[in-house]
C-alpha cells in the first residue's frame, strides 16, 4: 500500500463544544493501531492537519473527520503519495495557540503572521507545520 500524506484546514464550529485533550486522546487511540501519524495545529479558529499513512487508512480517517461537527468548512489542500513521513513518531502531535514564536514561523512562510486561507499553499503549510512541531 502506498504511503500518502493528506493536508487540510477547517474552521472550529463555535456551536459545538470542543475539548482538545479529548480530541487528541481519540486521535492517539485510533491512529496508532493503523500506523497513522501526523500533526494538528489549532489556533483558536482554524485547524490545520497533516495525516500520513497507508492510502486507504488515511482516506478512511479523513472521511470520518470530515463529518465531525466540531469543525466546519473543511478545505482539502493536498493528498499525495510520499516516500517518507514528516511526523513519523507522532500518532498525532497537537500544537495549540499563536504565541510569538508561532507568529514568527507563519511570517517566515506567509505574508501575514497568522494563518490566512487566501494565501495558503501546501508546501509552505508543511514547512510551517514542521517548524511549529519543533516547539512541542
Ligand atoms: P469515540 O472514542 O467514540 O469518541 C471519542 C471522544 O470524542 C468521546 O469521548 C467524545 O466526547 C468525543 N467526541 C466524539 N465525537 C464528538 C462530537 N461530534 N462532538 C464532541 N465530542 C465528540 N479522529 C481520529 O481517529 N484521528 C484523527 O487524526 C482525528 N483528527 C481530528 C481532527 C479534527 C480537527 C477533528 C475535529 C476531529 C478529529 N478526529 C480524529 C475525530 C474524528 O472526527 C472522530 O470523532 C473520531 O475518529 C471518532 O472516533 P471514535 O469512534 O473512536 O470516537
Amino acid at each position: 500500500m502506498s504511503l500518502c500524506r493528506l493536508v487540510y484546514y477547517s474552521e472550529r464550529n463555535p456551536a459545538v463544544a470542543l475539548d482538545t485533550r479529548t480530541l487528541i486522546a481519540t486521535c492517539h487511540k485510533n491512529n496508532a493501531p493503523r500506523s497513522l501519524t501526523g500533526m494538528l495545529h489549532y489556533n483558536g479558529t482554524y485547524f490545520l492537519q497533516v495525516l500520513e499513512g497507508g492510502r486507504a487508512d488515511v482516506s478512511a480517517i479523513y472521511h470520518r473527520i470530515a463529518t465531525d461537527p466540531r469543525h466546519i468548512n473543511l478545505i482539502l489542500i493536498g493528498c499525495m503519495d510520499v516516500r517518507e513521513r514528516l511526523f513519523p513518531t507522532w500518532s498525532m502531535g497537537l500544537h495549540e495557540g499563536m504565541g510569538d514564536r508561532t507568529k514568527e514561523i507563519f511570517l517566515r512562510y506567509f505574508p501575514k503572521e497568522r494563518f490566512d486561507p487566501e494565501s495558503i499553499n501546501v508546501d509552505s503549510l508543511l514547512d510551517v507545520m514542521q517548524d511549529i512541531a519543533t516547539e512541542l
